[in-house]
């Protein structure tokens, strides 16, 4: 199986070309030529996008459930095409990416079966009260109803599952959102299959066209323009911090603000309380697993480790060391995430107080890890620590006692997922760190690796600044579709203006 791409954008079921071209970078094999989005493209996307919402956005929950699985039987068709490219360009093993593209198509089948159940409707009504002294009260009813157009920012980490039919794109379309996706260039042409997928749903289903475009970037213009353009009503970023935050800026500083839903840096401590001392090792290797998995370029990496200075402290890190000896060199995403992977490296090695256990030699697009310890004292000092490294690399802090464990977790940034190793005889030291890391993070694991996220009900996947730009919402799972939603109140509508999902 091969798939050669054509460059184009989607721009509302139509092929577009421009002048200017980029080319993808994959791992082996020829490169493509793409075309670089525009600020005019950007324009007639989110145009289309309007258009198709006075259509999309006053449809059936019931279609739009048809139409999200019709994306899924597509991307399915697809399946070997898609492991293909998205191996070629991101140097992920095709075992990745055919569990990511089960994971994206499960993502759209979970959210077809979350609007037809319903429950995100939020569905309230206040019944009139028309004896009421001294006043009245109205027939009051609320409903959660779509936003309008979403721009969505292909990750580059996750080519499928955070990508052009992923997390944000499904909970958008599944809100009766158009969705205008602006392309990852790290996989243009994993982006266009995908697109291809969503176009031929459309097609198939006779939805509006504009419901859907893919730009592909080549220039920061297009993020830039996209997030600026007045008919956009919401953004959905998975990124860094930097790229992450200047476009959260450009939202809040728009003549009409609008929510940026970034998910950015986090690094995902581990807390090792004393009475797991007992299978220190045991949980070093697990530890080393998770932090070396898929290169380390997972959002949920956990990068540093904090345990109270002891006896098993050494077998820890023993055990630590000898895993991360087996872990070979993994080919990253992109030369630049690998050259920011070793600049992250360099700047950890720069600090006082930090010294190396686990050195190794990565050069070009490859990673290898890292390992790198400090005292409490010295992360207490010195906020660089605390600063994701994206990629295999982990932190191990020595704390003295109980009271500087819980004066490091206070000290930390808002994070991702939290994870507290603990015995029975824990129970008290966690009672009195639980509460300290439920401020920190979006989910917190008991006795678990923060890799490998369930896409379900009861899941989060954001938390406080900077794990991403809005706590109140999550990126993975059906509460996703809140993003995308705003409550409206009917007060005394007769029953032919009610809306179908009220009446
Ligand atoms: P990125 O540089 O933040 O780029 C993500 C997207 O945002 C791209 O489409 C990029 O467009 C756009 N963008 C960034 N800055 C912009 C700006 N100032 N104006 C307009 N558009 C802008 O992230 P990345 O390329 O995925 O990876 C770089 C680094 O991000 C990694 O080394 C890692 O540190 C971090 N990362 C973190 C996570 C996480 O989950 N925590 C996930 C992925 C990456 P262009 O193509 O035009 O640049």
């Amino acid at each position: 199986m091969s798939f050669t791409p054509h460059g184009k954008h989607i721009i509302a079921g139509e092929y577009v070309a421009t002048d200017q071209t980029f080319t993808n970078k994959p791992v082996h094999g020829p490169v493509s030529h793409f075309s670089v989005g525009t600020a005019e493209l950007v324009d007639r996307a989110c145009q289309a996008a309007e258009a198709a919402f006075w259509h999309y956005g006053y449809s059936m929950r019931e279609e739009r459930a048809t139409f999200l699985h019709a994306i899924a039987d597509e991307i399915e068709a697809r399946a070997e095409a898609i492991t293909f490219i998205g191996s070629l360009e991101t140097g992920l093993p095709e075992a990745r990416l055919q569990g990511e593209r089960g994971r994206t198509v499960g993502q759209l089948r979970l959210f077809a079966a979350h609007i037809l159940a319903g429950d995100y409707l939020d569905r309230r009504r206040d019944a009139a009260l028309p004896e009421r002294k001294p006043v009245p009260r109205p027939d009051i009813r609320l409903l959660q109803r779509p936003v309008g157009p979403i721009a969505v920012f292909g990750a580059s980490n996750f080519p499928l599952a955070f990508s052009t039919a992923g997390g944000d794109t499904a909970s958008a379309l599944a809100a009766g959102c158009p969705v205008v996706v602006k392309g990852h260039e790290a996989h243009p042409g994993t982006s266009e299959i995908v697109a291809e997928a969503i176009r031929t749903a459309i097609v198939k289903c006779g939805v509006h066209p504009g419901v859907f475009s893919l730009i592909h970037g080549g220039a920061h213009e297009v993020g830039r323009e996209l997030v600026e353009h007045p008919l956009i009503k919401a953004v959905g970023f998975t990124g860094s911090l930097a790229g992450g935050r200047a476009l959260f800026n450009l939202c809040a500083a728009r003549p009409e603000p609008i929510p940026f839903y970034g998910e950015l840096g986090s690094i995902n401590p581990m807390f090792l309380l004393p009475a797991v001392a007992s299978r220190g090792e045991h949980l070093a290797r697990g530890w080393v697993g998770s932090l070396t998995a898929g290169a380390g370029q997972f959002c949920t990496n956990p990068g540093v480790v904090i345990l109270i200075d002891g006896k098993a402290t050494q077998a820890f890190v023993d055990a630590a060391v000898s895993a991360l000896a087996t872990v070979g060199a993994q080919t990253m995403l992109t030369e630049g995430i690998a050259s920011a992977y070793r600049a992250g490296r360099d700047r950890m090695a720069d600090n006082m107080g930090v010294y190396q256990l686990f050195t190794s030699s990565c050069e070009q697009r490859n990673a290898t890890p890292y390992l790198f310890a400090t005292t409490g004292e010295a992360w207490l000092a010195n906020d660089v620590l605390g600063e994701e490294v994206f990629g295999p690399l982990g932190l191990i802090v020595t704390v003295k006692d109980l009271g500087e464990l819980l004066l490091v977790a206070h000290s930390l940034a808002g994070q991702i997922t939290c994870t507290i190793h603990m015995d029975e005889a824990d129970t008290e030291a966690a009672q009195n760190l639980l509460p300290i890391v439920e401020r920190k993070a979006g989910r917190i694991l008991i006795n678990g690796f923060p890799t490998g996220v369930e896409v379900c009900d009861a899941m989060v996947h954001g938390g406080p600044y900077p794990a991403s730009t809005n706590f109140g919402a999550t990126s993975v799972g059906t509460m996703a579709i809140r993003r995308f939603v705003r409550p409206v109140s009917y007060q005394n509508l007769p029953d032919e203006l009610m809306p179908p999902d009220l009446r």
